[in-house]
């Protein structure tokens, strides 16, 4: 059934089945639906055939999946093996921080993982009947519950499977209040600069015109700006889209003047939650004006988000709004007057929601405040730390950040003829992750280290930073080091290393055991660069490359 249609208006439908059904329960549906239509007088008109054979279908008769890969492991042993080999090559939460900013990449505890692999959890049906959903049910109703108490807002949707998704929910039930009020000419949202990509293209796909708004030299939105634009459109504005605290890192100190006036020419304001963790137990959106939002709870509420989902994007809605929140087609919902389902599943990615409900639940309200006061805590540590060496480029009033700090690099390119992608890389030879870079600024490096990791980790980072602080002034002070130096090269792999011949104008060590101090951690990446873009450019099949011949090879090759 396409998007946005109802049983009433349906000409048709499909049945799924997976490799577990067999030829008999195939027959078994054919058999229950003709009798269905050989007892209704009006489907009477309805020709339909029983007889199935799987033989008479067109199956396949070539071989498939032919590359060594798949038949090379044979034995758990080697299974294991192979598998723990590529999770080696990758470096994740295991391996050091992660300081990817506007990600969250945050504690994915076992205790909070382990239901998910429960039978009981993991093989329901989304449309199971309720009488065989009660744990489910539970789950559902206590997040809603804690999440409308946790925003301030009156009820919450687990339909929209990513925050973009929730987003573009959230616009929807805008967009058919109106309507439902015949108010069919407001159609403007008002966007700030800052703004993450999805919040523009969400107001597009949801039938609104955008309306740029600036931002003050602060990340701030520009309230002047925002005013006029108000002014001028009046009452053809459907909605400001904001992100709190903005995606600049700061808190908004005009937020509760925001909200008032766009409610004061009848607007709605939407926020992105994708900050909440900057504010979950401390301040409430539906307190300070907020109609509608989406969370992210693969980032503020624990569930494992690296390598692209699945997620969980809820839409949370105050009273006006609440009617309109997706629903589905098959589930009775008389209290809903909306048609406005963004997922084929009710309730979306529901076999993941366990891990935000654990996490909730061992918590606490106290917990997750503390986890709030700490991840704004740790944030500031190290602009803190760092403010000596490098631009921190936005603050608040009283020169504090909020979750996450972004460093300015925006001249190191015409001093040293290096990119903050350089020192992204080279981060990497320190043990760490790279972290978020050109996001929202170009030439910026955005960290956020979340209430996860300890101090000495924290150190770690500073430590690791402020030496490529000072690399950065060698290379600046050495116009022989220009475009061949310990972080144009980085990051330096253990091939490279052991190989007879070192070409490198610097030290073996400098280049992979840069600390002063710490020799005992150290995470070696398998390669050295490949060109970044080309894999999102070009389609690889990687199947039928040697284990020990790295993709670049095959790539030259
Ligand atoms: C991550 C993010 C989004 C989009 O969320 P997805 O779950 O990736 O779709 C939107 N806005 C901001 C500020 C974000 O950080």
């Amino acid at each position: 059934m396409p998007l946005g249609s109802t049983i009433e208006n349906s000409t048709g439908f499909g049945i799924s089945l997976d490799e577990l059904s067999n030829e008999k329960e195939i027959k078994d549906i054919l058999t229950f639906i003709s009798n269905l239509i050989e007892k209704e007088e009006d489907l009477e008109y309805i020709k339909f055939d029983k007889e199935f054979h799987l033989e008479s279908l067109d199956l396949r008769s070539s071989a498939w999946m032919q590359q060594d890969i798949f038949t090379n492991y044979q034995s758990e042993t080697e299974l294991m093996r192979y598998i723990f080999r590529l999770a080696e090559k990758d470096f994740s939460l295991v391996d050091g921080m992660m300081p990817l900013g506007s990600c969250t990449m945050k504690l994915n505890s076992a205790a909070e993982l382990n239901p998910v692999s429960w039978a009981n959890l993991s093989s329901m049906h989304p449309f199971s009947p309720p009488d065989q959903t009660k744990g489910y049910s539970k789950i559902i109703s206590d997040l809603e519950k804690w999440i409308s108490e946790i925003v301030g807002l009156k009820s919450v949707s687990f339909q929209p499977n990513a925050g973009s998704q929730g987003e573009f929910a959230g616009l929807l039930a805008i967009n058919s209040y109106f309507e439902s009020k015949g108010e069919l000419l407001r159609k403007k949202c008002l966007i700030p600069k800052s703004a993450h990509g999805t919040n523009p293209a969400s107001a597009v796909m949801a039938g609104f015109d955008v309306l740029t708004v600036e931002c003050d030299d602060e990340g701030n939105i520009d309230y002047q700006d925002l005013s006029i634009k108000v002014k001028q459109f009046d009452n053809q504005i459907g909605a400001l889209m904001l992100t709190y605290p903005s995606t600049h890192g700061v808190f908004e100190l005009q937020i509760r003047n925001i909200c008032d006036l766009i409610h004061s020419v009848g607007g709605f304001v939407y926020l992105d939650g994708a900050n909440l963790n900057a504010q979950v137990g401390l301040c409430k959106p539906g307190n300070y004006g907020v109609d509608v939002c989406h969370l992210n709870l693969h980032k503020t509420f624990c569930i494992p988000h690296g390598g692209g989902g699945p997620g969980v994007g809820p839409v949370a809605a105050s009273e006006t709004l609440s009617p309109y929140l997706p629903t589905h087609s098959l589930m009775d919902n008389i209290l809903s007057n909306s048609f406005n389902f963004v997922s084929s599943a009710n309730h979306g990615s529901a076999s993941i929601l366990p891990i935000s409900w654990m996490y909730i639940k061992m918590a606490g309200l106290s917990g997750l405040r503390k986890a709030t006061s700490h991840a704004i805590l740790s944030a500031n540590y190290i602009a803190h730390s760092l403010k000596h060496k490098f631009k921190i480029l936005y603050k608040g009033k009283n020169d504090f950040v909020a979750h996450e700090c972004i460093l300015d690099f925006r001249d190191l390119k015409s001093k040293t003829g290096l990119s903050v992608n350089d020192l992204a890389k080279r981060l990497i030879d320190y043990s760490f992750h790279a972290p978020t870079i050109s996001w929202p600024v170009p030439e910026t490096i955005m960290i956020e280290p979340t209430e996860s990791e300890s101090l000495a980790e924290l150190d770690r980072f500073c430590e690791a930073m402020l030496l490529i602080g000072e690399e950065i002034s060698e290379i600046e002070n050495n116009y022989e080091l220009k475009n061949n130096n310990v972080i144009s090269n980085a990051p330096h792999t253990l091939k490279e290393l052991i190989a007879d011949n070192w070409q490198y104008p610097y030290s073996k060590e400098k280049a992979s055991f840069p600390y002063k101090t710490l020799t005992n951690i150290k995470f070696w990446s398998s390669v050295s660069r490949i060109n970044n873009a080309y894999g999102d450019r070009n389609l690889i099949c990687s199947c039928n490359v040697n284990q020990d011949e790295t993709l670049e090879e095959k790539k030259c090759a």
